[in-house]
């Protein structure tokens, strides 16, 4: 017999019933997951067109932003990243990266890997920037972008972005954003802030399948674009291109992931239904709620006081547990998700979060009561 041999087919798919507690991916709305199995549309049916210009409005509004070059590239978060860092920079621009957690460090390699100058400012895990110290670094090294991740996924840190945006306008640098765990859990003000490029994630606090990732870029870093010296590094990923597919041209580019599209436009429409105010505060009310219930069972935070992001509490794992089995009997016996330490933060840290659709009371008080169970 020549070729490979034909396996046992599988049995049919049925993936165990979870509860994602942990850091991404979230549970995803009963409506998002009815979208995914809607009928496709050619991409270049006017009606799918009409839905991605659907798509774009809500978008600006959860991003809060009038940009124009505001779409979802397809691919994960980290094709966001990719697609901010290669399209603002050139081989040899100097970009000054702020790194306090996984994500940042993820930033540099792409960076580095676009060509760039690449100069890293750091803080301990847990802990944020102070705009004093980025503004101290700014003026050193005169970059053309500065890049800082927002919710860094890694610690449960909050990092105010504002400031650090003035500063880096100020001495005429961009200012980019990692918003993939905070757009949809707390406040993202693109315009307000002048953030010049932004990546975020669909699989967070938007509560859709991983898949997309919704990126703007301000009318300033547009205009850089579209005077860049060289091609974009990535063909996939060169927003003039894709910009022509989203805007009024529809030249086609690639083909749009169309079902992840109509999952994005029904989770978005949900995020515009409840209010970001309304579903800002969800967050707040929920994690304050977690935190008081690990507190009273004496489980401290990895992440520093007046800093924590209400979507992902890092929680310091007590000395003596072991951190795989208590993970091991959360899924197994209770099935809930929730992850474990990144980086240095490995064995010590587990990464509970309450993204989105999943930031309920009852998840709150179920969790409590597992890990209590768990712990005993
Ligand atoms: N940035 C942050 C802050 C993240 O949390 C993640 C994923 O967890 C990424 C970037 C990368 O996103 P993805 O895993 O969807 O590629």
């Amino acid at each position: 017999m020549s070729g490979i041999e034909r396996p046992a087919p599988p049995s049919p798919l049925s993936p165990s019933a979870r509860l994602l507690l942990g850091p991404g991916p979230s549970d995803v709305h009963p409506r998002v997951l009815a979208a995914l199995g809607l009928p496709l549309l050619g991409h270049m049916d006017p009606e799918f067109i009409a839905l991605m210009d659907e798509t774009q409005n809500l978008l600006r509004y959860v991003f809060q932003t009038e940009n124009r070059l505001t779409l979802a590239v397809s691919g994960t978060g980290s094709a966001g990243m990719e697609a901010v860092v290669v399209n603002l920079i050139e081989p040899g621009d100097s970009m000054l990266v702020c790194v306090n957690g996984v994500f940042g460090s993820r930033m540099v390699d792409v960076a580095e890997r676009a060509g760039a100058k690449v100069t890293v400012i750091e803080r301990p895990y847990g802990e944020v920037f102070d705009p004093e110290e980025v503004r101290a670094a700014v003026k050193r090294v005169g970059p053309k972008v500065v890049g800082i991740v927002h919710a860094e996924t890694s610690t449960g840190a909050w990092q105010p972005v504002e400031e650090i945006a003035r500063i880096a306008h100020e001495a005429g640098a961009f200012i980019a954003i990692d918003a993939v765990t905070s757009l949809g859990g707390v406040p993202v003000k693109i315009d307000e802030w002048g953030i010049d490029a932004v990546y975020s994630g669909t699989q967070k606090c938007l509560s859709c399948p991983p898949g997309l990732s919704p990126v703007s870029f301000s009318p300033r870093a547009a205009e850089l674009i579209a005077n860049r010296k060289t091609k974009v590094q990535s063909w996939y990923l060169d927003m003039s291109m894709i910009q022509k597919y989203w805007g009024s041209d529809r030249v086609y580019h690639h083909t749009a992931p169309i079902s992840m599209n109509f999952a994005f436009r029904e989770a978005l429409a949900l995020v515009v239904e409840e209010g970001l105010e309304a579903r800002h505060a969800r967050h707040a009310l929920n994690a304050n709620a977690l935190k008081a219930g690990l507190a009273a069972m004496g489980i401290g935070l990895v992440t520093v006081a007046g800093h924590q992001l209400p979507q992902l509490t890092c929680a310091q794992i007590p000395d003596g547990i072991d951190d795989m089995a208590v993970r091991r009997r959360l899924l197994n016996d209770w099935g809930i998700e929730v992850g474990g330490g990144l980086g240095s933060l490995k064995g010590k840290a587990w990464r509970i979060g309450l993204m989105g659709h999943n930031s309920r009371q009852a998840n709150v008080t179920l969790l409590l009561a597992a890990l209590e169970t768990c712990l005993r």
